[in-house]
């Protein structure tokens, strides 16, 4: 092993997700010099195995303005990062199953009417005529026709290769051991195989998604986040037929399909091996199976031909935590994305940016602050987020 090799940098990063990524592409055409450790590949955790549900519909109030921002930058991905990512503004359609569904539906579009999300409510009738492949349980459903869908394995990644070639230093299968503040300095250290790496910054983003909590953990914080891992699977191509990315009013089943003819399909929670690993569990598979058929009777014989899981990390109240730390100024948090952070990366990514710069945002990210845990008990595990 040789030597220790010593960086210093204006802004540190641990985490290649979407959201550090997005972080080290915003602070690079910032100026800022930064430097990014990611434990794995960029884009090899949660935001490279997601569903690729890129949707503004549905979201919490809370989480609208920056989701209307992410919209903006997902308009403006190949300018942004040499490629769509295969994003597509298909359209999204909520579901409903029941008439207290589409009460629902017609509610959240009262309340997000300030947001232009351009929700359209369709009735049974319209939607037997326009989409004659939805099984009988639809009784209609809102339609975001600009939400879409985009391939989070060609993306992601893009997001670090985007800020490296903006002049980024990232550093792949370098994983954060140790983080220190001595009052003006971080230091980030990475025990590395081939020499490791000691990075020195006056500030520094934990973006490390699901394993955020033990780098706040280092500066005492300790939000309740709890790691989970929303179930995924793919079927053989069919001949395509559905445009829409799909999900069902109150949870449970999200599918979409490709341009190759695959439906990607989600709905349920999978098996965590270990801190690192996650798989989708045969239960799971079955009901998500029955599911589908049920949503799209004409998928009765198509074959799943993979099923994987991701693992991702969720506050009790399914917000995530984006903002300063309470504890160390230069420490910025931005984490437990809850099964929803694909979409609303690439803004949560700028906002770190702007934090870091000049210690604000003008996006609203007042409901996102680590400070809503002081003092509350640790809550148990929720039930089955609904990722899309
Ligand atoms: C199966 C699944 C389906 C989903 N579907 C959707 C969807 O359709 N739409 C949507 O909007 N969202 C979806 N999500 C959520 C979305 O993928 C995540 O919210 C988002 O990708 C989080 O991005 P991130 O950068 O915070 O985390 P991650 O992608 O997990 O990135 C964090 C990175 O930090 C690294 N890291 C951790 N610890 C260290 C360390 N000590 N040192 C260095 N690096 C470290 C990890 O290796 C990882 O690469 C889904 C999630 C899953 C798991």
């Amino acid at each position: 092993m040789s030597g220790i090799k010593k960086l210093r940098t204006d802004v540190a990063i641990v985490g290649g997700g979407i959201v550090g990524a997005s972080a080290a592409l915003a602070l690079r055409r910032m100026g800022a010099s930064v430097v990014l450790l990611e434990r794995d590949l960029c884009g090899s955790r949660s935001s490279g195995v997601n569903f690729g549900g890129v949707r503004r519909q549905g979201r919490p109030l809370s989480q609208l303005p920056l989701a209307q921002r992410a919209h903006r930058i997902w308009g403006e991905l190949p300018e942004l990062l040499g490629t769509d990512g295969e994003y597509v503004r298909s359209g999204h359609f909520k579901i409903a199953r029941s008439e207290s569904d589409m009460a629902s539906l017609e509610r959240y579009r009262a309340l997000s009417s300030d947001f232009d999300l351009g929700l359209e409510l369709i009735s049974a009738a319209r939607l037997r005529t326009q989409c004659p492949w939805l099984g009988a349980r639809a009784v209609g459903g809102s339609l975001c026709l600009e939400d879409g869908q985009a391939n989070p394995r060609l993306v992601s990644p893009a997001f670090a290769l985007a800020a490296q070639r903006a002049g980024a230093q990232v550093f792949e299968r370098h994983r954060v051991d140790e983080v220190a503040h001595d009052g003006a300095l971080f230091m980030v250290r990475s025990a590395h195989p081939e020499g490791a790496l000691e990075v020195q910054a006056p500030l520094l983003l934990n973006c490390a998604g699901a394993w955020a909590g033990a780098i706040a953990a280092q500066f005492g914080e300790a939000p309740p986040m709890s790691a989970r891992s929303p179930v995924m699977a793919v079927t053989e191509p069919v001949p395509h037929f559905m445009q829409w990315s799909l999900g069902v009013e109150g949870g449970g089943i999200y599918c979409r399909q490709v341009a190759r003819g695959n439906l990607v399909l989600g709905g349920g929670t999978g098996i965590t091996l270990d801190a690192d690993r996650a798989r989708a569990e045969r239960d799971a598979i079955a009901t998500l199976s029955m599911q589908a058929v049920e949503l799209l009777p004409g998928l009765r014989h198509a074959h799943i031909i993979r099923t994987w899981g991701g693992t991702e990390g969720y506050l009790p109240d399914r917000e995530p935590v984006l903002g300063p730390s309470r504890t160390t100024p230069g420490l910025f948090h931005g984490f437990g994305f809850a099964g929803a952070g694909f979409q609303i990366g690439p803004a949560a990514g700028e906002v770190l940016a702007e934090l870091a710069r000049d210690g604000r945002s003008d996006t609203p990210i007042d409901a996102f602050a680590i400070e809503r845990f002081d003092e509350q008990p640790v809550s148990p595990p929720l039930a089955v987020p609904s990722p899309t």
